[in-house]
């Protein structure tokens, strides 16, 4: 029988395996919106989003309301890594009555506790002007709305106090605090107002300001939490049982927040209430169920609480009794009445490792004679219920580290856990347990335990002081990137600027001075779907230098085209050098497809800055993009390729266009979509072009028709007018290019180029400010361009920010990020992508509404050919334009159209369109 026992109490590892699935399911079910009514396992969100880091400092008050005392402390923090807080205590015992009594007398009784205990300890340790921040810890289910804010569900524990639930706690607090000027001296006033992030909850504001409420076991996790060594869960093993952990925030539907972190406690106590545990509760378990004050619930809690383990083991004891499997000489009359064999017995009992006459000694205390074998065997007994004890909060804790594993997406978790309750303290055995079945339940998981002393007390001033320096870090963060943040109606003048500056260059007399040149393209028909043949087309300019040989069809457009490599001494030698290589290429390509003998229209897609005098007739206007071949700039780049030809000898040429890729990008999409009408780029740079009625074109003679302008909009705003939205960061980005100040002040707010750049800045201010890094010196942070704008695509696509990703990144840059560095710097990417997706936006507004004004139409349907990496890849970007451009120009319907390789095949499409309109004119 006693074997039998025995082994009911022991649960072998596949059920522990089946049970840690129960726990991570239910603690899901807990986190879901839809589920968490339902749900067993309550999951609460804590509010509190941040552990502690060492650099908390100053006094903080905390009351903690216990069951029949009030407990008061003030802890000093010396932002020392909290090795050394100092402590001063006073528990005051709560008068018969209060807690059935009214609301109102409980919070005035803890708000006079607070008083009388700052007036005896105030004078030595804090300034009688200094503010008190102060914590609160509240043990009972409340539904938190924030850390200062939440509602008592239900009252337990023996109190009932009326007006309470339902109502939010903190502010009942508060009041009581304000109404007994708790703490305040005459001269108290000044000093409030200025002090950022507090808030009164009155008209008049108190000394003393609860700042945050908290349960206990939230406590222990932050008193475990030192520098450099964040504490991201805490269990108690206590009179009951609890944990708490840091889950990803956007998990945690239940609360507002989702990026970083939060806290949520899992009450877990109730893990089982829904039948899941029937098949581990032995007939022992049934019985302290069926004799406590709430059976049938906490059932979880029943298995492992210390305040039941007494009862499992003497409900064990009387059970083997009557099977005589026990105690055949004595009686054990005495073990009838509940509670009388309680934990500490039990605890005693086992933690006697040799020899028998410790657990003599207590049955005996007990009135209970054993024998020899009734002392092993109650020994034994004793210690299947605590192991058992163990193993479950083992099964429990290993489902929470499997869950952060996986929802951080890491594949090995290293994570301390702080511990705290009679049970861990009381039995020696207790963490070995807890630590080798949690191993072979989550072995992904490296779980380090660290003790907890008085996490109710000293957690609860840590809670208080991380809520204080988040608030005030809130405070600077948002006053580092305000500037970053443009209004709906800045974003409207933004749009209005960009129109004027396109009138002004495309007027006659105002196109000299205008900031946006908008330079003819002779490009003006865009592709009806009708163009046939086989063109060449060239690419200077990208990444690459291209041949393409272009087939257009009914089929659809079919390419082969081959990349060549411009050695840098070509790109610097003389025009004549360039372009002999290029025809080099080009005879080559011809070799290659076995065309040497035929002669195609060729499209030349050439991204370089050019006064546009004909289809086929550009001048170069300066070299970009490391490129500087002597005797061009001024000339005509086609000529220039002609006479290369003829120097060549080659009669296979016949050059029809040149183009910008800004107009390849729109003619590639617009063979796809007719309504495609302009053409935008957002990668190294960022340009558009749309098609612009011939009439408005003041530097082309004639009036009829329409003509794709090219805006050479990255240019918008040299001549000033956006001064007023240039932040610093901007200034210093603009700074240190090559052309600071003018060209490309538009393109520097906007494109790849330079938002790693910015970035970069923000967060030096940042790690000046103390905001990021602890303040610590990162020398690879000020290398130019060190943060490539392809890392904001890689921080800002981590939902709940994947730790994994970022951290390559980070280590690339040798930084030493906390997580909270990480979220920060994913804010810090989110504003300046978003303000560059905005400014690209307005810019685009102002191109769509004059397109409909031209028209003449109420409302306007079009669509935008997009090309670059930038647009492309990051995550948010065309969302955000896509959004914005809704918001300022209601009025049109605008489709985003992908381009693909917009300058190989829009340049054949360039030489397809004019071919055709040649032909139809003959
Ligand atoms: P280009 O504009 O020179 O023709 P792209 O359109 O490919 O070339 O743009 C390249 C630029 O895109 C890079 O300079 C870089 O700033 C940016 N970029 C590259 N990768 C990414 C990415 N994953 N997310 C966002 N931007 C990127
Ligand atoms: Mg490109």
């Amino acid at each position: 029988q006693i074997q039998r026992a025995l082994r009911s109490l022991s649960i072998p590892l596949d059920r522990l395996h089946i049970m840690k699935g129960h726990m991570i399911r239910d603690m899901c079910k807990g986190l879901s919106r839809q589920t968490h009514a339902q749900a067993k396992v309550r999951m609460l969100p804590t509010y509190i989003c941040s552990t502690p880091n060492g650099t908390e400092k100053g006094n903080f008050l905390v009351v903690e309301l216990c069951q029949s005392q009030v407990r008061t402390l003030l802890v000093t923090l010396y932002g020392d890594g909290n090795m050394s807080p100092q402590m001063m205590y006073k528990i005051f015992d709560m008068p018969e009555g209060i807690r059935q009594g009214e609301g109102e007398a409980l919070f005035d009784f803890i708000a006079q506790c607070v008083s009388q205990f700052l007036t005896e300890t105030s004078s030595d340790t804090i300034s009688s002007e200094e503010r008190l921040p102060l914590g609160f810890v509240f043990p009972f289910t409340c539904q938190q709305m924030q850390l200062d804010k939440a509602e008592l569900i239900s009252w337990s524990k023996g109190f009932s106090c009326s007006g309470v639930v339902g109502n939010d706690v903190v502010q009942l607090l508060q009041s009581a605090i304000d109404k007994h000027h708790v703490g305040n001296t005459e001269s108290s006033g000044g000093w409030l107002s200025s002090w950022r992030g507090w808030k009164s909850s009155s008209g008049q504001a108190s000394r003393v300001q609860v700042v945050a409420l908290m349960n206990d076991t939230v406590g222990t996790m932050m008193t475990c939490s030192t520098e450099g060594r964040p504490c991201e869960v805490a269990m108690v093993a206590d009179k009951g049982s609890n944990c708490c952990f840091m889950a990803e925030a956007y998990l945690v539907e239940t609360a507002e927040e989702t990026s970083g972190r939060m806290c949520v406690n899992t009450e877990w106590g109730c893990f089982g209430d829904d039948g899941t545990l029937s098949d581990i509760i032995t007939p022992y378990d049934e019985c302290v169920d069926e004799e406590s004050s709430n059976p049938g619930v906490k059932r979880f809690e029943k298995l492992v609480g210390s305040l039941y383990l007494g009862e499992i083991a003497r409900h064990a004891l009387i059970g083997l009794t009557s099977e005589k499997a026990l105690f055949a000489e004595t009686d054990i009359g005495v073990l009838k009445e509940k509670g009388v064999f309680t934990t500490q017995h039990v605890l005693d009992i086992i933690n006697n490792e040799d020899g028998m006459t410790e657990v003599k000694r207590v049955l005996h205390s007990l009135g209970i004679q054993p024998s020899e074998r009734d002392c092993g065997r109650v020994q034994q007994i004793c210690r299947a219920v605590v192991g058992r004890a163990a193993t479950l909060h083992a099964t429990g804790l290993a489902a929470i580290l499997s869950y952060m594993c996986q929802t951080r997406e890491m594949e090995k978790l290293m994570v301390n856990v702080g511990v705290e309750g009679e049970l861990y303290q009381g039995y020696a055995r207790f963490e070995e347990i807890l630590k080798s079945v949690a191993r072979l339940l989550s072995p992904e998981c490296m779980a380090t335990f660290l003790p907890s002393k008085d996490g109710s007390g000293r957690g609860a001033a840590m809670v208080t002081a991380v809520a204080l320096r988040m608030a005030a870090q809130r405070h600077e963060v948002d006053e580092v990137l305000a500037p970053l943040q443009l209004t709906h109606a800045d974003l409207e003048q933004v749009q209005a600027l960009m129109r004027q500056e396109m009138e002004r260059g495309l007027g006659k007399n105002t196109h000299a001075s205008a900031s946006v040149r908008m330079l003819p393209t002779y490009v003006c028909h865009t592709p009806d779907g009708t163009e046939q043949g086989d063109f060449l087309a060239l690419d200077l300019g990208g990444t690459n230098f291209r041949v393409l040989l272009v087939s257009v069809s009914e089929e659809g457009i079919r390419m082969a085209s081959e990349i060549y490599v411009i050695p840098p001494t070509v790109m610097q030698g003389t025009g004549e050098e360039l372009f002999d290589h290029i025809m080099d290429c080009i005879m080559d390509f011809q070799r290659k497809h076995n065309m040497m003998l035929q002669t195609l229209p060729l499209g030349f897609t050439f991204s370089f800055p050019c006064q546009q005098v004909g289809l086929d007739k550009a001048l170069l206007l300066t070299w970009t993009k490391g490129f500087s071949a002597s005797g061009c700039v001024g000339e005509d780049v086609v000529q220039l390729l002609r006479a290369a030809a003829e120097r060549k000898q080659n009669s296979g040429l016949q050059v029809v266009a040149l183009l910008n890729d800004t107009v390849g990008t729109m003619m590639a999409c617009g063979y796809d979509d007719p309504k495609c009408e302009i053409g935008l780029i957002v990668g190294t740079g960022t340009n558009a072009c749309y098609m612009e009625e011939m009439r408005n074109v003041g530097t082309v003679e004639g009036d009829e028709g329409r003509m794709c302008i090219n805006m050479e909009w990255g240019a918008f705003g040299d001549n000033g007018c956006l001064d007023h939205i240039f932040t610093q960061f901007d200034k210093v980005v603009d700074e240190s290019t090559i052309n600071p100040g003018k060209q490309s002040r538009f393109e520097k707010l906007v494109s790849g180029m330079y938002l790693g750049e910015i970035v970069r800045q923000i967060l030096m201010v940042m790690k000046e400010r103390q905001l990021l890094f602890q303040g610590k010196s990162c020398t690879k942070l000020q290398t130019r361009n060190i943060f490539q704008t392809k890392f904001l695509s890689t921080i800002e696509l981590s939902n709940g920010l994947a730790l994994r990703q970022i951290r390559a990144i980070l280590q690339e840059l040798e930084l030493d990020a906390s997580f909270e560095d990480s979220v920060l710097m994913r804010e810090v990417c989110q504003a300046v992508s978003l303000r560059a997706a905005q400014l690209c936006a307005a810019g685009l507004a102002a191109v769509v509404e004059k397109i409909r004004e031209n028209r003449g139409a109420a409302k306007l349907s079009v669509t935008v050919g997009v090309d670059g990496t930038l647009y492309k890849l990051h995550p948010r970007f065309s969302k955000n334009l896509q959004k914005t451009l809704k918001e300022l120009a209601p009025n049109c319907d605008v489709t985003f159209l992908l381009s693909e390789d917009g300058s190989g095949k829009g340049a054949a499409l360039v030489a397809a369109v004019a071919c055709r309109i040649a032909n139809a004119m003959q």
